[in-house]
């Protein structure tokens, strides 16, 4: 195990958001652990195959997984206002079922909702 690996992933851990590679690598440098970009994109790489870190592809960032012991779809909650993001469990049942009507195998389900996370929904006045 590097460091820059174990940075990388402490890094996402301690921020609870969904950071780019760009943001992971301006804190690794500011670390002294280097500063070229693939080295961010192979550190988040192996926590994503490891499954401990997945990539939003929305918003092209990478977060800590909130579930890592569990297999698991992955949902992501995008506030549309602010940009948290926050991890999800469902069920992929009805996915399941009609896939397998067609014959086709999925493999894994990645739903990305939108919406107001409770922070940013507007504030009923008493
Ligand atoms: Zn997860
Ligand atoms: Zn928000």
């Amino acid at each position: 195990m590097t460091p820059v690996r174990l940075r990388a992933l402490e890094i996402l851990l301690e921020e609870h958001a969904a950071m780019g590679a760009y943001d992971v690598l301006a804190r690794l440098n500011c670390e002294g652990l280097g500063s070229k970009p693939p080295l961010a994109y192979r550190a988040l790489g192996f926590w994503v195959d490891q499954g401990f870190v997945h990539r939003i592809e929305r918003l092209n960032a990478f977060i800590a997984c909130a579930y890592p012991q569990d297999a698991h779809n992955l949902v992501f909650m995008i506030c549309r206002c602010c940009g948290t993001v926050a991890e999800a469990q469902a069920q992929s049942g009805k996915f399941v079922q009609s896939a397998a009507q067609t014959g086709f195998q999925i493999e894994q389900t990645v739903i990305e909702p939108e919406g107001l996370c409770p922070s940013c929904q507007p504030q009923v006045q008493p």
